[in-house]
């Protein structure tokens, strides 16, 4: 850990003389330069404090990849504050660890809170409340004052969106999302009904892909790391060298110009087949025409006014179909702003459900993607080689093992958050332990997505070449998907029996007999302990 030698300044002289007046904490997961932890901000007596926290890259067994890219793109923003001669205090890490520096976001703070001696201290709200717990323990440890700002990055303010979020007595994303539409009048007509008369065109957005295939994808532009990011490659190469992941083949922007290069590509070549395709696989693919945003919208490198903005001007100008447009804009006026909502109005309770009692571990082959399951070492690869999976795979194959292998619902939020890129807990939880997992039991989604390998075959060209089949719950070609989803309808009969949702799947239970149930249950079981 160092200090990053900051260049001369004007500033630098006046702060010798001046005492500081605010200390701008900016977070890992807030590149933002409109950012509202600016508002007000002179450098003549404020000064931006960020740092590069050890606990921060191993509290979960990070991917190298996710290292770079949050580190990287630090780096490139605190340059870009330097170059409008803004005072930047950096905590760097260097390969090698320095005797006696904190290890802790919180530690960090409270050394530098001693030394520089800020009236106070500002932080737009962070987007994980164990780093929020930390800030304002590290602020009354020294006696400051801590001012939490509105993230303005969000459409609505978080209590609105709460407000927004909950209809009767519980949450509802269909209504907080036609709220939301109303509200910002995106895709409405002049009376105020949606554009096309319907709110959303899911049933235009499950295709499979023809036998041939999804045909040519375009790719998008591959980044090559600059200096800044070898620098960073260096240090977690030599730092973190057991960690997962591969950084081979790097190719993320890290930067606002990088950023928006993506979301220009996305709009121009995916976004018009977007929607028709969301639901898609197909082996060695790994993005099809899926926007790789989420991890620059979540780091704050883009703003989503500007995603969504370009997103409804394609469609003007028809270069996108409303089915695609709608679909993608749900993701981020819709999903987005309300799993937010509910992580903070959850928090810190949400963390700990567990509705389903699951105890398990993660399996091994979450880490190096060595496994026979073709759709499973597919979607490994991906997250191998880019911290990436799109959505269905995340939610339908790994996040599906999981769910029906019964690993614990806070343990696979923690491989998520040590996996994915674009992972930060506000959005990570919500999505693993309620909508992935069914851990809240019913906050999320109104039923646990479960389903055999079937449907990934429906969905896949994965079952062509994998050694299971995905018709055969038992015997020696049998797919753990479908062993696994029967004995998990039949471990939790009693609480599905509950569920009207469920009430489908649960009567296809009951056509089985007692003797084909021990056989999946005894088939289930078998791969479980193939794979522990
Ligand atoms: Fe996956 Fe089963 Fe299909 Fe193999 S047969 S690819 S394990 S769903």
């Amino acid at each position: 850990m160092s200090f990053v030698k900051l260049p001369p300044r004007k500033t630098t002289a006046h702060r010798k003389t001046k005492e500081l007046r605010n200390l701008v904490v900016i977070l890992g997961d807030q590149l933002d330069s409109d950012s509202a932890a600016f508002d007000g901000f002179d450098p003549a007596l404020d000064c931006i404090w960020m740092a590069e926290a050890v606990e921060e890259a191993s509290h979960v067994w990070c991917h190298k990849m996710r290292l770079v890219f949050f580190f990287s793109a630090m780096r490139h923003f605190r340059d870009s504050l330097l170059g409008r001669s803004w005072r930047v205090e950096y905590r760097e890490l260097s390969a090698t660890p320095e005797n006696g520096t904190p290890e802790s976001l919180q530690a960090l703070l409270a050394e530098d809170l001693a030394r520089l001696k800020p009236r106070e201290v500002h932080v737009v709200q962070p987007g994980d409340a164990r780093v929020q717990r930390q800030l304002a323990a590290a602020a009354a440890s020294a006696e400051v004052p801590l001012k939490i700002i509105e993230d303005r990055h969000f459409f609505v303010p978080l209590h609105e969106a709460q407000e927004m979020a909950i209809s009767g007595r519980g949450y509802l994303l269909e209504g907080f999302y036609r709220r939301m539409r109303r509200k910002l009048d995106v895709l409405m007509d002049e009376e105020c009904n949606p554009i096309g008369g319907q709110w959303n065109f899911d049933a235009n957005n499950r295709e499979a892909f023809p036998r041939t295939g999804p045909g040519e994808i375009k790719p998008r532009t591959s980044f090559r790391p600059d200096r800044l990011t070898r620098e960073v490659m260096a240090m977690v190469e030599a730092r973190f060298a057991g960690h997962p992941g591969a950084l081979e083949r790097w190719d993320v922007p890290v930067d606002r110009k990088g950023a928006l290069k993506w979301l220009q590509e996305f709009i121009c070549d995916h976004l018009p087949a977007f929607g028709r395709w969301q639901d898609a696989m197909w082996v060695g693919e790994p993005f099809l025409h899926h926007a790789r945003l989420s991890a620059l919208l979540n780091v704050k490198l883009l703003n989503p006014r500007e995603v969504v903005g370009a997103a409804l001007e394609a469609h003007k100008r028809g270069r996108a179909s409303l089915a695609d447009v709608e679909g993608f804009v749900r993701q981020i006026i819709g999903w987005r702003e309300y799993v937010r909502a509910i992580y903070w109005k959850e928090m810190p309770g949400y963390a700990q459900r567990n509705y389903l009692e699951a105890t398990g571990e993660v399996p091994r082959f979450f880490w190096d993607g060595k496994t026979a399951m073709e759709c499973v070492r597919d979607a490994m690869q991906s997250v191998i080689n880019y911290g990436y999976a799109h959505h269905i795979q995340r939610l339908m194959v790994l996040g599906l093992y999981a769910q029906l292998a019964g690993v614990h619902p806070y343990k696979f939020h923690e491989w998520h958050m040590a996996m994915y890129l674009d992972a930060v807990d506000w959005v990570s939880l919500p999505n693993t332990i309620g909508m992935s997992q069914y851990g809240d039991g019913g906050i999320m989604a109104t039923k646990p997505y479960c389903a055999t390998g079937n449907y990934i075959s429906r969905m896949s060209n994965a079952c062509k070449t994998c050694r299971f089949d995905p018709t055969k719950g038992t015997g020696p070609r049998a797919c753990p998907f479908t062993s696994m989803y029967w004995n998990f309808l039949a471990r939790h009969k009693a609480k599905f029996a509950r569920n009207a949702r469920m009430a489908f799947q649960m009567r296809n239970l009951e056509r089985k007999s007692v003797g084909e149930i021990i056989a999946l249950r005894k088939a289930a079981e078998d791969h479980l302990a193939s794979v522990s």
